[in-house]
């Protein structure tokens, strides 16, 4: 039942964990009904919706919330009336982690950084819940074995969905990186942190001239480079992640036979869809810079 699935949830992703402006946990939805098929998506889209109704899904769990601000109707003449409409015309129920699922452990950030097979970890800053509790939000790690910033920043593409968009980095090619800083999701409010905690690369997304041009600023040029690896892309690492953590929770597997099915959502709703006019070099560390 929705009930189970939704306690289960709430257990690993615990909402008073959120920051106090977030919206979380079951936007649509009978906790009375059964769930068997469960859909997990970054993004609560239409297109992520109409995927879970042709799925038959009893429930779809995403991280972004589709109701953040108030809205005063629900009518198909919006789009976020579109969506609760269809959601609750076709029976799919919609749960939402979201800076719960940031600051938990394993979460989105720690998910990344382990994908990136950071040893040492530590949080990179705190965040007080809406329980006035205060939790790690970001991790820093170190290597295995140091790299330049170019090879790091393409073993980072290699772990990531690849996007239109692709990887964005600021800094010298051949540069040395050990300590990495991450936070999945727009993290442009910690650069300071990412400075304090010694972190020769800071990896986030969402990232603006602005911001990224003071830090740049601030570190005299010298680390932490930045990196804008995009929103979509470093969160979507989590949803495997939440998908393991809820089968196991609900004390199954996620291999077939399963009495729950789920699967990954495959739209991707990373919203650029092409570049042009980029300087598509990639820096090789191997070239010296001509003298
Ligand atoms: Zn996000």
């Amino acid at each position: 039942m929705l009930r189970d699935v939704v306690a289960a949830l709430d257990d690993l992703y615990p909402p008073g964990s959120a920051a106090p402006w977030d919206r979380v946990g079951l936007v649509a939805g009978d906790l009375a009904r059964p769930v068997r098929r469960i859909l997990f998506a970054v993004d609560p889209t239409l297109a992520v919706i109409d995927e879970a109704v042709a799925w038959e899904a009893d429930l779809l769990v995403t991280h972004h919330p589709l109701l953040l601000h108030g809205i005063h109707s629900v009518a198909t003449t919006n789009a976020k009336g579109a969506a609760v409409t269809r959601l609750v015309e076709n029976g799919v129920a919609l749960f939402v982690a979201h800076t719960n699922a940031d600051v938990a452990q394993p979460g989105v950030s720690s998910v990344l950084a382990d994908a990136l097979g950071l040893t040492e970890q530590r949080a990179l800053s705190t965040l007080e819940g809406r329980d006035g509790r205060p939790y790690a939000a970001g991790r820093v790690g170190v290597l295995a074995v140091p790299s330049s910033l170019a090879a790091f920043a393409t073993t980072l593409a290699a772990v990531l969905p690849g996007t239109a968009g692709g990887i964005r980095v600021s800094g010298e090619p051949e540069a040395t990186v050990r300590v990495v800083a991450v936070m999945g999701g727009a993290g442009d409010d910690r650069f300071e942190q990412a400075r304090a905690c010694g972190a020769d690369v800071y990896v986030t997304a969402d990232l603006r001239h602005h911001p990224v041009l003071e830090a740049r600023e601030e570190s005299g040029g010298g680390p932490p480079y930045l990196v804008d690896a995009g929103h979509w892309a470093t969160e979507s690492l989590w949803l495997e992640s939440v998908r393991a953590r809820l089968h196991a929770a609900l004390g199954e597997s996620t291999a077939p036979p399963a009495r729950v099915a789920s699967r990954i959502s495959v739209v991707r709703t990373e919203p650029w869809t092409f570049v042009v006019g980029a300087n598509t070099a990639t820096p090789s560390p191997e070239v010296p810079p001509e003298s």
